[in-house]
C-alpha cells in the first residue's frame, strides 16, 4: 500500500495525491483510495483505513477509471427531436443548454405539479445507494408516491428484504463468518464476491473457510459461491421451499432438534392459534394468549414467564380448541418429507436427511460462548438465501422456509448464527445519534429500528384501493412493483378506477428496458410517457426513450455525505467497527457534466417547491436544530451533506472534516452486533397477519374481477410452483434463469472496456451454461449457436457452453447482456439479453409481494434447424 497522502482535494495542474472516497460501481459502496496525478486519477485501491470494503475492491473497483474516461460519456444536455419513440426510433439528440434544458423540464413538472403530482413517476438505479435520499425527498417534496428502482426489488429484493425486515429487523442477512461453523446457501453469493458488503464479505467468507467452516450451496449452478464451497447441492431451479421445508421437518420432527427456550421467550411459537388459525386474544387487552404450564390456563403473553409457556398441546380457551404456534408448525411441517421434496426438487432424500442433520447438530442448542467478557449463546449455523431462491412465484414462502431453519434452532442474531446487518446501534459515543433498536408492537413482535424502502417490513399497513401506479397500497407486503410497465397495467388501473395515469418520469440512471423483463412490454410503457427526462453517463437503451438526457457526473466527481445507507444495507455484520465513509469529487465535470444532487435542487426551485424539498430532507436525514435545513434558504448540496454530517458527529466534523479523513468508526460492542438476549422483542415463526391481509385484498380486489389466490396469504410456508414448473409442453424440457455474473454490475459495466475482456476471457459471461450430458443427448455441442425459445415464444439467440457445472434441467446465463444501444458501443452486442424470455403480467407475480418470475421453461433449438 502507497503512504496515504490526504491533502486537498481541487484538482491541479501538478499534483500526487491519495484521496479517500467510496466506490460506486456496484452498490456495495467500499472505500478508496484514487491516485492522482497531475489531475489524472491512475489508480484506485481499497482504503485499509474503512470497515466498508477492509481495504479490498473487487476487479469491477479496480475497474472504475475505464468508466469514468469512457469517450462514449454524455458532456452535454441533449433534446430528442424526434416525436416518436419506440425501439428502433432514432431519437435524432440535439445539443442544448442547461438552462434550455432546466427550462424546459420545470414547465413540464410545474404543469403536473398542478394538475395531479402523482402523474410523475421517479425511477432511480440502485447501483448508486447514496442517491435514495435524493429521490426520495425529491418525490416526497413533488408530492409523488410513484417511486421505483426498476429491476432492482423486482428482481433482487422484494421478498428478501421484506423476510429479512420481519425476521431480523434487517435488509438483508450473512452468517457471523467469525463464528460460523456450517453454512447453507440458497441461491446467494453472499461473501463471495457480489451482494451487501462484498469486498468485506469476501475477506469473512475466505476467512471462514480457511478455518473449517462447512459451506453448503443449493444452486442450479456450480459458479462464484458454490465453486468455493464445500459441497454444491444443484437443485430445480425455484424449487427453494421444498429442500427447506424438508430439513425443517427431519429436525423438528425426525431428530427433535429445536431450542425450545429460544422459541419460547423470542419467537411467537408459544401464542395460541384457534381454529381459524388466528391468535386466540385476551377479550379485554386484545393480547395474543399463551399457555401457562404453571397456573395451567391460558393469559396474555405478556403475563407469564417465557420458560412457562407451553409450545405443544391442545387446549380448551372460552370454548374455543387452539394449539401452541409451534405445535401447529410441527404438525405442518410433517407433510413435507424428504421423499416429497426430492421429487420436487430432484435432490436425493437421502441428501436432504443428512443436510438437516449436519445443520441441526452444529447449531449446538443450549451452548453459550463468552465475547469480550460478555455470556452470549453461540449457535454457529446460518441458512441464507437471497435472489436466486426468493426471485419466483413462490418468493415469500422460499425465503420464510429457509430462514425457518435458522429460527428452529435460535440461530437468529447470536454468536456464529444468522445475522441480520446491524439491526441495533447504540449511536456515535459522542453524539449518540444514529442511535436505532428493534422495538416490539402490541403483539409482541418486533418493528425494525431503522429501515430504507417503501414501507416498514412489519406492521403491514392496511390494504386499501390502490391509488400508486405500482399498487403497493393494495399489496401492501410489496415494495418494488411490476404494475408500473406491465403488459395488463391499463386493465388494472381500470379495474381500480385510478384517478390518473402516469404522463412524465424522471430517470435516475436505471436501464429499465433491460432490467425488468421483454423489451416490448417495458418499450410500450415507456413510449407512453409524455414526457421523460433521465439522468445518464451512457446513451442507454432507455435514455433512447427519453425526451431531455442530462450528462451526469460519474462516481468520482461526486460529493455524497454518505456512501451508502448506514448501517442496514452495507456495513459489514459481525464484530468490527461502525463505520460512515462519505464520497468526494476528485475530478471537475468534464464539458457540461452536472451532479444530478445539485440539479434535483435547482429544479426544486424552478418549479416552486424548495421550501417542501428542505422539509423532506430534514424529516429523510433526521436533522435536528441547530442542522435542520431552514424552509426557505437555497442550499447547495455540499451544504446539506456538511449539515447532515454535524448532525451526526457534531459541529466540529462537517464536509471539510470528512474531505480530509474520508470517514469516521468506532468500536461495536457485543450488545449491539448480538442484540437478541438484549431486546425484548419476538420474532414471528407463525404468520398470523398473513391472513387477515390476504382477506382484505381479496375484499377488495376480488369484487373488482380480481381473483387473490390465498394459498400465498397462509400464515405457515408452503412449496408453490412457478408458472414453468406447471409447463406441460412436449420439447420444452429445461428452465432457463440468470445468475449475476461478479465482474458486472447491473447492465451498465458492460461498456466498461476492461471488464469486458474480463467478461470474453470467461468462457461463461457472454455463453449459455448447459448440462454438458444433457446437451450431448440432444447432439448439440459446444459454441453451438442456439434459439431458446420460451414456452410463451419469447426467443433470444445464444451460444452454448458445456458444463458439469450446471443442473441437468437448467440453462445459466449472465444476467442482463445483450445490449443494443449505440451510446455503448463496448457492451453492444455482448452475451445473452435473458430478461427477453421473461413476462410480464399479473399471472408471473408473486399475489402476495409482486415477485416477478425470474425464470422459464424453454427449449432449445439450434439456429440452423429454426432457420
Ligand atoms: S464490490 Fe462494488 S463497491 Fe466494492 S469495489 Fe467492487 S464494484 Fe466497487
Amino acid at each position: 500500500m502507497n503512504m496515504i497522502n490526504v491533502v486537498s482535494t481541487d484538482p491541479r495542474p501538478t499534483d500526487d495525491v491519495w484521496i479517500p472516497s467510496s466506490c460506486s460501481v456496484c452498490y456495495g459502496t467500499c472505500s478508496i483510495l484514487a491516485h492522482r496525478v497531475d489531475g489524472v486519477v491512475v489508480k484506485i485501491e481499497g482504503n485499509p483505513e474503512s470497515a466498508v470494503g477492509k481495504g479490498r475492491l473487487c476487479g469491477k473497483g479496480v475497474s472504475g477509471i475505464m468508466t469514468h474516461y469512457d469517450p462514449n460519456r454524455l458532456t452535454r444536455p441533449l433534446r430528442r427531436t424526434n416525436p416518436k419513440k419506440g425501439l428502433s426510433e432514432d431519437p435524432r439528440w440535439q445539443e442544448i443548454s442547461w438552462d434550455e434544458a432546466l427550462d424546459e423540464i420545470s414547465a413540464v413538472l410545474r404543469k403536473v405539479r398542478a394538475e395531479d403530482p402523482r402523474k410523475l413517476v421517479v425511477q432511480r438505479t440502485t447501483t448508486v445507494t447514496a442517491s435514495r435520499v435524493l429521490f426520495q425527498t425529491f418525490a416526497a417534496a413533488f408530492g409523488t408516491p410513484n417511486l421505483s428502482t426498476s429491476g432492482g426489488g423486482l428482481h433482487c429484493g422484494n421478498g428478501a428484504h421484506l423476510i429479512s425486515g420481519i425476521m431480523h429487523a434487517s435488509w438483508s442477512i450473512v452468517p457471523d463468518f467469525e463464528y460460523c461453523n456450517y453454512a447453507i446457501f440458497f441461491g446467494a453469493s453472499k461473501g463471495h464476491a457480489a451482494g451487501h458488503a462484498s469486498c468485506s464479505n469476501m475477506g469473512k467468507a475466505a476467512d471462514a473457510r480457511a478455518r473449517g467452516m462447512k459451506m453448503v450451496v443449493v444452486d442450479p449452478i456450480c459458479n462464484f459461491a458454490a465453486a468455493k464451497a464445500t459441497e454444491w447441492v444443484p437443485l430445480r431451479v425455484g424449487t427453494d421451499a421444498a429442500l427447506a421445508l424438508a430439513m425443517c421437518n427431519i429436525m423438528v420432527n425426525e431428530l427433535g432438534i429445536y431450542d425450545g427456550p429460544y422459541l419460547q421467550a423470542k419467537t411467537n411459537a408459544p401464542y395460541l392459534i384457534g381454529p381459524d388459525k388466528l391468535y386466540v386474544r385476551h377479550p379485554e387487552s386484545k393480547q395474543p394468549l399463551v399457555w401457562d404450564t404453571r397456573s395451567n390456563n391460558a393469559h396474555p403473553f405478556t403475563e407469564v414467564a417465557a420458560a412457562d409457556m407451553a409450545l405443544e398441546g391442545e387446549f380448551t380457551v372460552d370454548g374455543k380448541r387452539c394449539r401452541p404456534s409451534f405445535h401447529c408448525l410441527r404438525d405442518h411441517l410433517r407433510k413435507f418429507t424428504p421423499e416429497w421434496a426430492e421429487k420436487i426438487s430432484t435432490i436425493g432424500a437421502a441428501t436432504i436427511r443428512r443436510l438437516a442433520k449436519e445443520f441441526g447438530t452444529e447449531a449446538r442448542v443450549g451452548s453459550t460462548i463468552v465475547i469480550e467478557g460478555v455470556t452470549l449463546p453461540y449457535r454457529p449455523v446460518a441458512a441464507i438465501a437471497f435472489r436466486g431462491s426468493q426471485g419466483h412465484l413462490n418468493s415469500l414462502y422460499n425465503f420464510y422456509a429457509v430462514d425457518l431453519l435458522n429460527h428452529l434452532v435460535g440461530a437468529a442474531d447470536v454468536v456464529g448464527s444468522c445475522l441480520g446487518f446491524n439491526p441495533a446501534s447504540h449511536g456515535h459515543p459522542d453524539t449518540g445519534k444514529l442511535r436505532y433498536i428493534p422495538s416490539a408492537d402490541p403483539d409482541g413482535l418486533m418493528v425494525s429500528g431503522m429501515w430504507m424502502g417503501y414501507h416498514y417490513p412489519y406492521p403491514p399497513s392496511e390494504p386499501r384501493l390502490p391509488t400508486n401506479i405500482g399498487m403497493q397500497d393494495l399489496f401492501v407486503l410489496g415494495m418494488i412493483s411490476p404494475f408500473l410497465d406491465s403488459t395488463d397495467r391499463e386493465e388494472m388501473w381500470e379495474r381500480f378506477d385510478f384517478p390518473y395515469r402516469p404522463e412524465v418520469m424522471v430517470n435516475f440512471g436505471a436501464n429499465l428496458l433491460m432490467s425488468i423483463a421483454n423489451k416490448e412490454a417495458v418499450a410500450a410503457s415507456l413510449a407512453n410517457y409524455k414526457f421523460m427526462v433521465s439522468f445518464d453517463l451512457f446513451l442507454t437503451e432507455t435514455s433512447n426513450f427519453a425526451d431531455i438526457v442530462l450528462p451526469d457526473c460519474s462516481y468520482l466527481q461526486s460529493l455524497d455525505s454518505r456512501s451508502n445507507f448506514p448501517f442496514l444495507f452495507n456495513l459489514p455484520a459481525g464484530m468490527g467497527e461502525w463505520c460512515w465513509p462519505i464520497r468526494q469529487p476528485l475530478l471537475p465535470p468534464d464539458g457540461e457534466q452536472r451532479q444530478c444532487a445539485d440539479v434535483l435542487l435547482e429544479i426544486a426551485d424552478r418549479v416552486g417547491f424548495r421550501a417542501d424539498l428542505n422539509a423532506a430532507y430534514n424529516a429523510s436525514l433526521n436533522m435536528q436544530a441547530p442542522h435542520r435545513l431552514d424552509r426557505e434558504t437555497r442550499y447547495s448540496y455540499a451544504q446539506i451533506c456538511d449539515a447532515e454530517l454535524k448532525n451526526n458527529f457534531g459541529p466540529e466534523r462537517g464536509l471539510d472534516w470528512f474531505k480530509e479523513h474520508g470517514l469516521i468508526k468506532w468500536k461495536k460492542k457485543p450488545e449491539e452486533v448480538y442484540w437478541r438476549p438484549f431486546v425484548d422483542v419476538r420474532v414471528p415463526i407463525y404468520w398470523e397477519f398473513m391472513l387477515p391481509i390476504g382477506a382484505k385484498i381479496a375484499a377488495i380486489a376480488e369484487p373488482r374481477g380480481l381473483k387473490i389466490p390465498m394459498e400465498y396469504y397462509e400464515p405457515m410456508p408452503d412449496f408453490l410452483p412457478c408458472v414453468s414448473h406447471c409447463c406441460q409442453k412436449p420439447d420444452f424440457d429445461f428452465y432457463a434463469f440468470y445468475y449475476r455474473d461478479v465482474v458486472h454490475t447491473n447492465s451498465f459495466t458492460m461498456e466498461n472496456p476492461w471488464l469486458d475482456e474480463a467478461a470474453r476471457l470467461d468462457p461463461f459471461s457472454y455463453t449459455v451454461a448447459i448440462n454438458a450430458a444433457e446437451a450431448r443427448k440432444r447432439s448439440l455441442h459446444d459454441g453451438q449457436l442456439v434459439w431458446i425459445e420460451s414456452e410463451a415464444g419469447r426467443k433470444v439467440k445464444g451460444r452454448l457452453k458445456l458444463t458439469e457445472a450446471v443442473h441437468p434441467e437448467g440453462l445459466g446465463i449472465a444476467a442482463m447482456c445483450g445490449h443494443w444501444s449505440d451510446g455503448m458501443p463496448v457492451a453492444k452486442g455482448k452475451g445473452v439479453f435473458f430478461n427477453e424470455l421473461l413476462e410480464l403480467d399479473w399471472e408471473h407475480v408473486s399475489p402476495a409481494n409482486m415477485s416477478l418470475d425470474l425464470c422459464a421453461k424453454v427449449r432449445v433449438v439450434p439456429v440452423e434447424v429454426a432457420s
